[in-house]
């Protein structure tokens, strides 16, 4: 393992328990990312939709030139302002949720899991990579899904030795739209 990178995972929850260990999770997916794509990043905020302000829950937001309702969206990334160093804020109750929508295979099987929350996860990595670190000219949103397919690439191989065909089971994902 690479030495351990020390982003923080902070748990601001609102009237909430995950009905799994996100924290590992996310803690699991966040070790197998090499350093140098961690470098300014301050910690990745759980949280779930009644925890956010008004302002951050309600109204729609603009991504790849249409509007979304903001209760779509399953995390954002926080790029440094005056207040706050970058971090990446994900919304537990709405990826769960995303979960318990799809097939059983999706529920049940934790490696499946991981790799819906490495894409939300990755997906929002990749805007700090792009911000910091790489700037491209490219699409911003296909971009962060571009790394967040790379990540989690990555961290299939890391984790399972026996090399899972990950990019064929992505694609697989991507197709019926469970991620
Ligand atoms: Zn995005």
């Amino acid at each position: 393992m690479p030495s351990e990178n020390e982003i923080k995972i902070n748990e601001a929850y609102r009237n909430y328990t995950p009905p799994v260990n996100a924290s590992m999770i996310v803690r699991k997916l966040l070790s197998t990312v090499p350093d140098k794509y961690l470098q300014g990043l301050d910690c990745v905020v759980l949280t779930n939709e009644v925890a956010l302000s008004r302002r951050d829950r309600l109204g729609r937001v603009w991504s790849r030139g249409r509007k979304f309702d903001k209760s779509r969206v399953f995390g954002r990334y926080h790029p440094s302002s005056r207040n706050s160093l970058p971090y990446i804020e994900l919304r537990v109750d709405k990826i769960v949720a995303g979960l318990k929508a799809g097939p059983f295979l999706l529920r049940d099987t934790s490696f499946l899991r991981d790799l819906v929350f490495g894409h939300v996860l990755f997906h929002e990595l990749g805007h700090h990579i792009h911000h910091t670190i790489r700037p491209e000219h490219t699409e911003k949103e296909d971009l962060a899904d571009t790394w967040a397919g790379r990540l989690n690439a990555n961290f299939a191989r890391k984790t399972y030795w026996y090399g899972v065909p990950v990019l064929r089971i992505y694609k697989f994902m991507r197709s019926r739209k469970w991620i």
